[in-house]
């Protein structure tokens, strides 16, 4: 509401890229919102000065070894706390109007569909969830009647230019990529890079695992995933385009020969606050798009040799079944090696591959069905990494 009663909202994430981008426009618009839940996995300084700035009525920290500490440093507060996975989807269950979904991986999966379940308006950041489960997921928003507004950044462009009531006039939907930081590099240069390297991102400012995604491209084809699943639109109808700038967010091109883009500076807090505003836009504090001074935007095509996750995710949706959730956790578990120095760059997306040749590809009909199949990945792409460092 324009005026009136406080929007109720919990931030799922809180501490990270995606939550403090999300508690800055929040802080910006004293009186619009009440902070209901904000939770973290264990940053409990962060989330704790969070909690006491927004006046927060519950706080939870995901891994219970850092309880004692939440509730210490909340003490002499209004602040609820609470620790663990099933306290973590009880804050999603609490009745805010209006849920920023943005844990990294699959750990947000479970919360985040209580917040469908009860049929709050979801701004999904967490692209894993799509991936991982995408038909359920789907199916449960329009079954509980949730609102459902995507946060990335490609498919909030998708989203502002798709005409929903039109959707067989949709020819096509194209995604921008910007390459990642590697983009013009060779496949012997990638051999050695490093962390360090891989998080550098040249436009945007993020996670690490979304980072290191961005760097093999596995983002994109994440992205390519929850693009089909968001606006239902059969795989072979949708592009991918390199766009260096990361200026054009993503277009929709449509039988009359019409493209639609949205385009903005890469900054997440567009797509948050039109998210977060919905179904009014609100003011976000970004940098104005200045094309003039920008000058060229270039467009190549992606390259599935030198990104080879690009193909993985082709296949895997091919394949269907259980193989983009195989995909999901195994790429979760090679990043995270990645990101501890026990593997090399390239190995994340051999890993991914041998994960999917060694798990069983059954489709999964029910969430237990979801979360079995992403533990079984996990195990075997740890295993993998195990066997290669013995
Ligand atoms: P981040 O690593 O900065 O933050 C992740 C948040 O999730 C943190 O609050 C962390 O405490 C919490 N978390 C991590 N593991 C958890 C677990 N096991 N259980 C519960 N909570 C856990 O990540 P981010 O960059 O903010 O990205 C969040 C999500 O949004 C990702 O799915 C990412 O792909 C997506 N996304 C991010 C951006 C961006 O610009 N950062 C853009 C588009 C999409
Ligand atoms: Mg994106």
């Amino acid at each position: 509401a324009e005026s009136g009663a406080p929007r109720t909202v919990t931030v799922l994430g809180s501490t990270g890229s995606i939550g403090t981008n999300t508690l800055d426009l929040i802080g910006r618009n004293p009186g619009r919102y009440q902070v209901e839940a904000l939770t973290a996995n264990s940053n409990v300084e962060t989330l704790a000065a969070q909690a006491r700035a927004f006046n927060a009525r519950l706080a939870v920290v995901a891994d219970p070894a850092h309880y004692g500490a939440l509730k210490e440093a909340l003490a002499g507060t209004d602040t609820e706390v609470a620790a663990g996975p099933q306290a973590l989807k009880d804050a999603a269950a609490r009745p805010a109007e209006w849920v920023m979904a943005a844990i990294v991986g699959a750990a947000g999966l479970e919360p985040t569909l209580e917040a469908v379940n009860r049929g709050a308006t979801i701004a999904l950041a967490n692209k894993e969830c799509l991936v991982c489960a995408g038909e359920l997921f789907m199916t449960a928003v329009s079954d509980k009647g949730a609102t459902f507004l995507p946060v990335d950044s490609e498919h909030n462009a998708i989203f502002q230019v798709f005409d929903f009531e039109q959707r067989s006039r949709v020819d096509r939907i194209i995604l921008t990529a910007s390459g990642g930081p590697f983009r013009t590099w060779t496949r012997e240069q990638m051999v050695a890079v490093t962390p360090e390297q891989a998080v550098a991102h040249p436009n945007w400012s993020m996670g690490a695992k979304i980072s290191v995604d961005s760097a093999t491209m596995m983002n994109k084809g994440l992205e390519f995933i929850e693009a089909h699943h968001i606006f239902a639109m059969p795989v072979d109808r949708i592009d991918i385009l390199v766009h260096p700038q990361s200026v054009i967010h993503s277009m929709v091109s449509y039988v009359d020969g019409s493209v639609l883009a949205q385009l903005g500076t890469p900054d997440m807090r567009t797509p948050i606050a039109f998210t977060l505003g919905w179904p009014r836009r609100m003011e976000a504090p970004t940098a104005r798009l200045d094309l003039g001074t920008i000058g060229t935007l270039q467009f190549e095509a992606p390259d599935e040799t030198r990104f080879p996750a690009l193909r993985l995710v082709r296949e895997a949706l091919k394949a269907g079944g259980a193989a983009p959730t195989i995909l999901n956790a195994a790429n979760e578990v090679a990043v995270a090696a990645f990101l501890a120095r026990r593997i090399a760059f390239l190995d994340i997306a051999a890993l991914v591959e041998r994960s999917l040749e060694r798990v069983p590809h059954a489709a999964p009909t029910s969430l237990e069905d979801v979360l079995a199949i992403d533990r079984d990945a996990r195990a075997v792409c740890a295993d993998l990494i195990q066997a290669a460092a013995a």
